[in-house]
């Protein structure tokens, strides 16, 4: 893309913001009010929580999550990497948050969780000196979801990590038609059954992971089971290794 090209979109992406905020003012992504000058996507009060939100320790290791390494359930190997706690039943900040990520890709909010979750991917790239090249994938929602929302909350989250970390986006894993089980209503076994059936590799990007270091991109981890199928499938592909990278982990 020329220079010029990239100037005008860098301009019209600028002149739909500002209509967007004419039209939208901007409101707090964890309370709803508006914003009016305080900088998106958060309140003061809400930046004040989602900090203190940090400070959560795990209940098993009592570290702080970012920290914290535990599987998040029997069967689990992937390395997981996540930033905030996520408390079912507890409506806080990052629970709220990310409800709404589930329905509207607010841009703002997905730049506030690729500026958060950028250190924590190199972070975790740094931990395999031996892996010299790394890309980002992510497990895709089923098309079902994808229409009926008009994005995919990972890939959106992936595309903006890929644009901050330099790693290459390779969407190679993708939904099998027709198998649209949603997990949240799942227990942990029928979970690994029904993803297992859900993902498969895409051999077209065979040469863009073979011997790559991936690093799996997602809003939330809960049980892992969808993440070590994808784990699973990418290692048999020829990965070099994989690891978890997600904004919010279920403690
Ligand atoms: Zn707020
Ligand atoms: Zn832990």
């Amino acid at each position: 893309m020329t220079h010029n090209k990239l100037n005008l979109g860098a301009s019209l992406a600028r002149a739909a913001a500002s209509l967007r905020g004419l039209v939208f003012p901007p409101r707090c992504a964890g309370c709803g009010v508006l914003l009016g000058g305080q900088t998106p996507p958060f309140c003061a009060r809400c930046a004040t929580e989602v900090m203190e939100l940090r400070q959560v320790f795990c209940p098993r290791c009592r570290q702080p999550v970012v920290l914290c390494r535990c599987a998040p359930h029997d069967g689990i190997t992937t390395p997981i990497y996540s930033l905030y706690p996520y408390r079912t039943g507890r409506k806080d900040v990052i629970a709220r948050m990310l409800l709404m990520r589930k329905e509207h890709d607010d841009p703002d909010v997905r730049a506030f969780l690729a500026a958060q979750m950028e250190p924590l991917c190199l972070y975790a790239a740094s931990q395999r000196a031996d892996i010299q090249r790394w890309v980002l994938a992510y497990p895709p929602r089923s098309k079902a979801k994808k229409q009926s929302c008009g994005f995919d909350q990972s890939q959106t989250l992936a595309k903006a990590l890929s644009a901050r970390t330099g790693f290459p986006l390779v969407p190679c894993v993708r939904r099998v038609r027709g198998r649209n089980a949603v997990q949240k209503h799942l227990g942990a076994e029928a979970r690994f059954v029904n993803a297992r059936a859900s993902y498969e590799f895409d051999t077209s990007y065979a040469n863009a992971i073979a011997g790559a270091g991936i690093l799996l991109i997602d809003d939330i981890v809960t049980t892992g089971a969808t993440l070590q199928v994808c784990t699973d499938l990418l290692l048999e592909a020829g990965a070099g290794c994989v690891a978890a990278v997600t904004a919010a982990r279920t403690l």
